[in-house]
Parts: C-alpha cells; sequence; structure tokens
C-alpha cells in the first residue's frame, strides 16, 4: 500500500490513478490529519509526501514521521514544486529518502518508487523472523502478524509481545515484565501489566491464547507442545 499526501486533487488523482494502474494498491490524502488517521489504521509501504500543504508543511510531517517509532524508517519520496538545490538538500536532510520535483512524469515516479522499495524491502540477510502458533513478527520492521492479517499495536504491547516471544516456554513474573518494559521496579503497578496483556490477546484475535497466564506467576508465550 502507497500513500499520497497532496493537496492538489487533480496530481492526487492523477498520480493515484497511475499507481494502481501499475499494479500497486494506493490511497490519497488531502491533509496531514486524514494522514494520520489512515496511519493510526494502517500503516503504508511507502509515502508519497507533498512539500507545500495546509494545516502544516511536508517537512515537519515528515519530521513527526522520523520522531516516531513506527514510521521512524518509513520509506518517504517528497514531492515539490519547489525543485531548488536548496530545497533537495532540506527534503534530504529532514529524512525524506528520495526527492521529486514537480512537474515530473509518472514513469520516472514509479521507477523511482520501486528503487526506493527495492533498497527498503530487502531485508538484509539474517533478518529476524519470529513466529508462535499463527503470530509472526518481524522485528527489524516492527510489524506484527496473526493469521496473516497486519496487527496494529501500541509500543508496549509491541514490547511485551517480542519479550515474550524471544523467550518462548519462559514463564515471566509481572514485576519482571515491568521492569524490563516500563523500567520500573515496584510490584504495586503490576495491574499495568495485566491490562497490556488483555488488550494484547484481543488484537491478536484467535491467536490471543499463545499467551499463556501463569496462575500466580505470571505469564509466557506457548511453547511448541501448544502450536
Ligand atoms: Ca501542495
Amino acid at each position: 500500500m502507497i500513500y499520497m499526501l497532496e493537496d492538489e486533487e487533480g496530481i492526487r488523482n492523477f498520480v493515484i490513478y497511475a499507481l494502481k494502474s501499475s499494479g500497486f494498491e494506493a490511497e490519497g490524502f488531502e491533509t496531514p490529519s486524514a494522514l494520520r488517521e489512515a496511519m493510526d489504521r494502517e500503516l503504508p509501504e511507502l509515502l508519497l509526501l507533498d512539500r507545500m500543504l495546509p494545516e502544516e508543511d511536508g517537512l515537519t510531517v515528515l519530521k513527526k514521521l522520523r520522531s516516531a517509532p513506527a514510521t521512524g524508517k518509513l520509506p518517504v519520496i517528497m514531492l515539490t514544486a519547489k525543485g531548488t538545490e536548496l530545497d533537495k538538500v532540506e527534503g534530504l536532510d529532514s529524512g525524506a529518502d528520495d526527492y521529486i520535483a514537480k512537474p515530473f512524469g509518472t514513469l520516472e515516479l514509479i521507477s523511482r518508487i520501486k528503487a526506493l522499495l527495492r533498497r527498503t524491502s530487502d531485508a538484509p540477510p539474517g533478518a529476524e523472523r519470529l513466529e508462535l502458533g499463527g503470530i509472526c513478527v518481524y522485528p527489524s520492521k516492527h510489524e506484527v502478524f496473526a493469521d496473516g492479517e497486519k496487527v496494529v499495536l501500541t509500543l508496549k504491547e509491541y514490547d511485551l509481545l517480542l519479550m515474550l516471544m524471544r523467550h518462548r516456554g519462559e514463564v515471566f513474573s509481572r514485576e519482571s515484565l515491568l521492569r524490563e518494559i516500563w523500567g520500573y521496579d515496584f510490584a504495586g503497578e503490576s495491574r499495568t501489566v495485566d491490562v497490556h496483556i488483555r488488550t494484547l490477546r484481543h488484537k491478536l484475535g484467535n491467536c490471543g491464547d499463545m499467551i499463556e497466564t501463569i496462575r500466580g506467576v505470571g505469564y509466557k508465550a506457548g511453547d511448541e507442545s501448544i502450536d
């Protein structure tokens, strides 16, 4: 899925149409807030980001994306009418992966998109992949799938899941999870762990059972015997 944030409807429709014709799934957004709403539901594989926008400019949008863990490494191509050398440097400095000046041809755009996706989606050799039952976690991409469906987790839910899956079969007390994941060192807050485990299980749907409660002790991610 490719997202495009571009306030000019004509350009947006044209590019989305070109992307779809080339076999990509694509969705366009007019404002940063509409994009953020969509990002909360599903992260794209790549973002085409216009520079001049309502609400806030593209560079600000980009800086915010780069500072959030889930979108820190999202491939981004900046689009702009201001194709001067200075703008280009500014865009790349602020974390864009590539930069295209308007007006651009769709053939060029699509070949740049493909090149960037190739650069970023080639998992480095030995990229970690953790599997348990129907749950699959790709730590390098911060992605979680349950029964093949992408699952969107909060940072703490994700950290909990990763911790349990990296040590499958091992039982963790609430206190040790609090210490490792929240950095607290006191038992009074252990309910926090229960609350997060509950939402995590819920989001994992049918795969939620893989996280077992060990009565009186804590939690573990199921071992082979229940796969
Ligand atoms: Ca614009």
